[in-house]
């Protein structure tokens, strides 16, 4: 397809944030390039869950919950988090109009709200059919308005062109290795965070620098070269320590490196112990970065064993970044993997399983029997971690199995400082010409809208609201500045001439 060498607007990234701030443009009546090095649409969001938090949704009123952007704000800021108030209050007033609305724009439903920890309701709002679909229905919507040619893929970009203090445009690579330089009067940088960048985390996140072994959870395409470039240009960037990291993941067998993993979910009759063969967490806290990853953190090796009879397997879901949506059932994914991997261990016996993980027997088993004695005393809660034990299966039969986990980076929570109107922001705090930045590059917006403990949801509310915002911004800005004024006169002459001819 031909590449014209200058446009408006250089819309770099095709994931979430990106198709929302071309969306913008295009409806803004602004020409714009979309680039990604990738070989197709949808970045992140195409293989995730891209589920919402979202405050006094029509979705939460129907299901009877009270919410609205006072009480999210505090639950956001809970326990001192250090995301930004100001970015934090922006989303939440405005995401029922601009993300939940967005999403129904693109004919995508919620059909679902789940309640995570750190939020005091349900609030993560579902879409149906996940990212897949979100990200089909915004293609449909560039090729419904004939945008379609505008998005290039295999382009990866290597630098910003600069006119004085303003950028004007961006050194790109293609897969070949050819070189070129595409001009425009402004660039929004949606590139996403750096979670494929074991190196960059570790760099960024003291926290993570000890551990004895750390896996890369994110999208593969998620390796940070744009916070680098962004920040030799002057830019400021923020938090970058708050990388976003889960319990729950496990070696992916496939990955040469051995640094890629996957996430493994969603099974609750199950016990997680450490090196010692001992409990030391609520195992339903799981989903979320927030009290699971702190205790891992803790344990010998940052390290343990999610235990449970080999029959309940196939309750266990396997959240993979590999997979391509719709290739592969669920069940099958897991069956596959879990024959596959030299981290799920099985055994007739918890003797003998014991043996095989490296833990004490005898501890192992009391850990059992003590879960086991608990679940038929009939409490209501576990005195250790304070887990809801309703509806919890006594692990009485074997064979048993045990799956080690480790800790996997997911998402980048901080990244491009940028103003309310996503501009991104130099060390003095004052704008740099012609740079906007959304999405996970952006921290989800600001820089750190989430902060250290951020509400699932944000990443990808944040990232739609953020991008719609630098969108928005830009085409404001290339319509109110000198420059523009000539084709907007010719295009406004041509449309006037037709409503005359019309009339
Ligand atoms: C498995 C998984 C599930 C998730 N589920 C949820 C969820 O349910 N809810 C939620 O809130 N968040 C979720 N997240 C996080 C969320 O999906 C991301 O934060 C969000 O999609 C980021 O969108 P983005 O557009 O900013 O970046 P991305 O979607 O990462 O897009 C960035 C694009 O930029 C391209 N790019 C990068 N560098 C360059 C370069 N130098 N030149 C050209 N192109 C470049 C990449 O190829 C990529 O396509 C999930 C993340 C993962 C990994």
């Amino acid at each position: 397809m031909r590449r014209r060498e200058h446009t408006d607007v250089i819309v770099v990234g095709a994931g979430i944030a990106g198709a929302a701030a071309a969306l913008e443009l295009a409806a803004g009546d602004v020409e714009f390039m979309g680039i990604d090095k990738a070989d197709r649409f949808g970045g992140t969001a195409r293989r995730g869950g891209v589920g919402c938090s979202i405050a006094g949704s029509p979705l939460q009123l129907e299901s009877g919950l009270s919410d609205g952007m006072p009480r999210a704000v505090d639950d956001l800021m809970a326990n001192g988090n250090d995301a930004d108030r100001t970015w934090a209050r922006f989303y939440y007033r405005r995401a029922v109009a601009d993300v939940y609305g967005w999403y129904r724009q693109l004919g995508v439903d919620f059909d679902g709200l789940l309640h995570f920890e750190g939020d005091s309701v349900a609030r993560w709002h579902r879409p149906a059919g996940g990212g897949a679909r979100v990200m089909e229905m915004a293609r449909k919507k560039f090729a419904e308005r004939g945008l379609e040619q505008c998005w290039h893929f295999g382009l990866t970009v290597t630098d910003l062109l600069r006119d004085g203090e303003r950028i004007c445009g961006v050194r790109i690579k293609t897969a070949s290795g050819q070189r070129a330089k595409l001009r425009a009067r402004a660039v929004i940088l949606a590139t996403g965070g750096f979670a494929g960048n074991l190196d960059m985390s570790r760099a960024a996140s003291p926290q993570l620098r000890n551990a004895a072994r750390l896996l890369a959870g994110g999208n593969p395409d998620s390796q940070g070269n744009l916070h680098t470039i962004a920040a030799r240009h002057g830019a400021c960037l923020s938090s970058m320590g708050n990388v976003y990291t889960y319990a729950n993941g496990t070696p992916d067998y496939r990955d040469p490196s051995g640094k890629r993993g996957v996430v493994v979910r969603r099974v609750r009759s199950c016990v997680w112990v450490n090196r010692s063969g001992e409990r030391f967490h609520d195992e339903d806290l799981h989903i979320t970065g927030l009290s699971a990853t702190g205790k891992l953190m803790r344990q010998d090796g940052q390290t343990c064993w999610i235990v449970l009879p080999e029959a309940t397997l196939p309750e266990v879901e396997i959240f993979d970044h590999y997979i391509e949506p719709g290739s592969d059932s669920p069940a099958e994914t897991v069956a596959r993997f879990f024959s596959h991997s030299p981290f799920v261990s099985k055994a007739e016996s918890l003797h003998g399983l014991a043996g095989k993980i490296g833990v004490d027997a005898r501890t192992l088993e009391k850990t059992i029997a003590d879960w086991n004695s608990l679940l038929s005393s009939g409490a209501a809660r576990d005195p250790l971690t304070d887990r809801d034990l309703v509806g919890l299966r006594p692990l009485s039969d074997g064979p048993w199995c045990a799956i080690q986990l480790f800790p996997l980076v997911r998402k980048t929570l901080g990244g491009v400082a940028t103003d309310l109107r996503c501009r991104v922001l130099d060390r003095s705090g004052a704008p740099i010409h012609g740079l906007f930045a959304a999405g996970e590059l952006a921290g989800m917006g600001g820089g750190h809208l989430a902060g250290s403990r951020p509400l699932e949801g944000l990443m990808a509310g944040g990232s739609v609201f953020s991008g719609r915002i630098a969108g928005r911004w830009a085409a404001r800005t290339l319509r109110t500045s000198a420059g523009r004024g000539q084709a907007m006169r010719e295009r406004n002459a041509a449309s006037s001439e037709m409503l005359t001819r019309t009339a």
